[in-house]
């Protein structure tokens, strides 16, 4: 007879158990295991914190899977998609083509995923802590810092990079913090011009205590035993943004530091979000014993499942000890059901709590026995060391563990070149982005927000407004080309996020790719401040001239971003200019639309069959455009809103209250800026046109 498949998506502490458990109940000729994990091998998370304290090499805290699970297909591809229907599972087959692969039961274990989004900004400038690669990077990070600090002249650029904040203080942010304060503090010994007095490490908690899961004494042994290891604790305090000079407080406080980790925010996986199966905050509802609801040969296990513990008749905890027993009882369940036995729901005490909090020191809570410091630290290795899989690799380990204890820790690391590098960033309004006068290190382009572009010449005492940039624009171009510093500074009048290409990358791309040199030097051109000597007479006639003369009434009336695409038809088809501001609920601007944007739109529509277009055209506008347009406000100078309009090139904009108070007030056109120069200059002509020859 042919064997049943069964095929487990994910290779951590869940999939790993059941994949154990089924092999070793269950014959290859009775049953066919397929495992499919997007790396080769397993990660023992908890070990995460010690890789980047360089405390343990990488392959300590993770398993090779084939070697784990002899007897089991070990597959190293990313499943796409799961077909519950069809009973079925796509896979990217690492050569760009999807295939199908039919299973007989699947079990879905594939974890959860960091989201450090949750917070502005964590994305472009903290590490998340989940994968191994993000403790590598980490550890790598931490060693570059302590290089540029030793190379810093300037005090306070030095503490910077000698300042590390990690946001969030459960297992992984004690663990990471515990790891980050002993590598760096340990290793300064090794540089001159600072020392342990420079190190700054802080932990920011939003709750009232740290570790919340553990008892109250060991937890408050882990306070005093951080502190005294040098970390700062504030607790009670939410981080609200990441910049990259450090994380902004919810009391507008600023925590500077050259290094973030944050350990909070978790999503579940593409793949799940995907399934159209019952769920509970994103994690899959199962039935007691452990099968989807709804659902006869589909599974879910460990972190992205949601199943009530018959102990205690509450969901179970995201943690490794429960992953593990999840697996093993759901693969005890599966051979019952093919022997037609009773299956049993799922049922498992904790056996306690460990963690690490850096300097050899540990909390345990293991069989109802508090233990806390070395010993506590010893027995925490000893388990981790007893779960790896292969007694080579358990000798191998202990030989790294122990050598960590009597030398010091590794502070070499690889010299990735940074101008090589694409990255994000991510500015609060009224950040500074670059300054006048500093050297160009990125090309940046602008995906969400704006920034105004401000000079500052010899005769001004502030830097003024010149120009406004939206998404989709980009700066620091002509500095990269002209190999020179920038000639103005550009700040975020929004929450901005750009997308920054290293100047060595820049270069090279630039460099042998025609049309984007050609749109580069075109935008050099219009911006260089050149382009005001050349153009003397603009500036002559606008500056200082504010905006609000030159202000056309909002007509036709604003529509919300929630009207069909019929309507904003119908209201631009009654207008002769044909240019929409489109509202939020909250009656700021949102988008604009414009004969231009509804041709776009049409042009998207028209290959929909004819007998669904009425329905298309039905469709909240929100849908064909995207929010966040460009914009001046009233406080911008008319010379400003001239030269946006010029660099983008655009005829008008909308014009809003405040930066503060984005309310539409109405519209800027390039003509009517024009006719009144037009005016200005054949009312007094001779007097500019010598102004301008000077
Ligand atoms: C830093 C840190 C420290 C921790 N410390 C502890 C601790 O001390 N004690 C404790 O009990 N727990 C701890 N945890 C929690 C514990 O690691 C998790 O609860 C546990 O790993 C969950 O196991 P899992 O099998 O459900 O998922 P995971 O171990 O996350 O494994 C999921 C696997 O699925 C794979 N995958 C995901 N999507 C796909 C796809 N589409 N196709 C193929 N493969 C896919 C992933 O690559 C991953 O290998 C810690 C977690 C972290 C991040």
């Amino acid at each position: 007879m042919k064997p049943i498949r069964v095929v487990i998506i994910g290779g951590g502490f869940a999939a790993v158990q059941f994949a154990k458990t089924l092999r070793k109940k269950l014959r290859p000729t009775e049953c066919e295991i397929l495992l499919f994990n997007r790396e080769n091998h397993m990660v023992f998370h908890p070990l995460l914190a010690d890789v980047a304290g360089a405390s343990i090499n990488v392959d300590a805290a993770s398993a090779p899977l084939r070697q784990m699970l002899p007897g089991v297909g070990c597959r190293t591809e990313r499943v796409q998609r799961i077909d519950p229907d069809s009973s079925e599972i796509e896979f990217d087959d690492g050569n760009g083509r999807l295939s199908r692969l039919r299973y007989d039961h699947v079990v879905i274990a594939c974890g959860a995923e960091s989201n450090v989004g949750i917070i502005p900004g964590m994305t472009e400038h903290a590490f998340a802590f989940k994968v191994m690669r993000d403790a590598i990077d980490l550890r790598q990070h931490i060693v570059h810092q302590l290089e540029y600090a030793e190379a810093a002249s300037d005090r306070n650029r030095r503490c910077w990079h000698l300042s590390f904040v990690i946001v969030g203080a459960g297992f992984s942010g004690v663990e990471v913090a515990g790891e980050v304060n002993e590598l760096v503090r340990s290793s300064t010994r090794f540089y001159r011009n600072f020392g342990k007095e420079d190190v700054r490490v802080t932990m920011v908690h939003s709750q009232n205590q740290i570790l919340p899961e553990v008892a109250p004494a060991l937890r408050e042994f882990a306070r005093k035993r951080m502190e005294k290891a040098g970390i700062n604790i504030m607790l009670n305090t939410r981080a609200v943004a990441a910049t990259n000079e450090g994380v902004e407080l919810a009391d507008g406080h600023m925590l500077t530091g050259g290094t973030i980790v944050c350990t909070i925010g978790t999503t579940t996986s593409p793949i799940i979000q995907a399934l159209d199966v019952p769920k509970e905050r994103g994690r899959i509802r199962t039935t007691p014993e452990m099968r989807i609801e709804g659902q006869t040969n589909a599974w879910a296990i460990g972190d992205c499942a949601y199943i009530i513990n018959a102990v205690d008749n509450k969901p179970s905890p995201t943690t490794g000890q429960f992953a593990e027993r999840q697996g093993r009882q759901a693969a005890l369940n599966l051979v019952r059901i093919f022997k037609d036995e009773a299956v049993q729901p799922f049922r498992f005490k904790a056996l306690g709590q460990l963690c690490s909090i850096g300097g050899y020191q540990a909390v345990a809570e293991m069989f109802g026995m508090r233990v806390s410091g070395f010993l506590a630290w010893f027995l925490w290795r000893g388990v981790y060391l007893f779960k790896l899989p292969t007694w080579s690799r358990r000798v191998k380990v202990a030989l790294d563990w122990a050598w960590d204890v009597l030398f010091p820790r590794d502070l070499s690391f690889l010299n990735t070149d940074a101008t090589q590098r694409l990255t994000h960033a991510y500015f609060r309004p009224g950040d500074l982005i670059q300054r006048q006068g500093e050297s160009a290190r990125f090309f940046s382009i602008i995906e969400e927000g704006e920034v105004e572009i401000l000079k500052a010449t010899a005769q001004d005492q502030e830097p003024r407004t010149v120009a406004i940039l939206g998404q989709g624009d980009f700066f620091g171009e002509a500095a990269l080309l002209g190999n020179r510093p920038h000639e103005t500074t550009i700040r975020a009048r929004t929450a901005v996020r750009l997308r920054q290409v290293g100047s060595g990358l820049f270069s090279q791309i630039a460099g042998k790719w025609g049309p984007l040199r050609d749109v580069l030097a075109k935008a050099v051109l219009r911006r260089s401040s050149d382009f005001w000597n050349r153009a003397p007479l603009i500036k002559t006639l606008l500056e200082g001239e504010p905006l609000a003369p030159f202000l056309d009434p909002l007509r036709p009336e604003p529509i919300h971003k929630d009207s069909t695409f019929a309507d904003a038809m119908h209201a631009l088809k009654e207008d002769p200019i044909g240019e929409l501001v489109v509202l939020d609920e909250t009656e700021r601007l949102w988008g604009t639309l414009d004969r231009h944007d509804l041709y776009q739109i049409f042009a998207r529509i028209a290959v929909v069959p004819a007998d669904k277009r009425e329905a298309v055209t039905q469709r909240r506008l929100s849908e064909f455009l995207a929010g966040n347009p460009l914009c001046v406000t009233l406080e911008d100078s008319a010379l400003a809103a001239f030269a946006t309009m010029l660099d983008r090139p655009i005829s008008w904009l909308p014009v809003v209250q405040s930066k503060d108070d984005p309310r539409p007030v109405g519209y800027i056109r390039r003509e009517r800026i024009i006719d009144h120069m037009i005016e200005k200059i054949s009312s007094t002509q001779p007097q500019h046109v010598r102004a301008a020859a000077n």
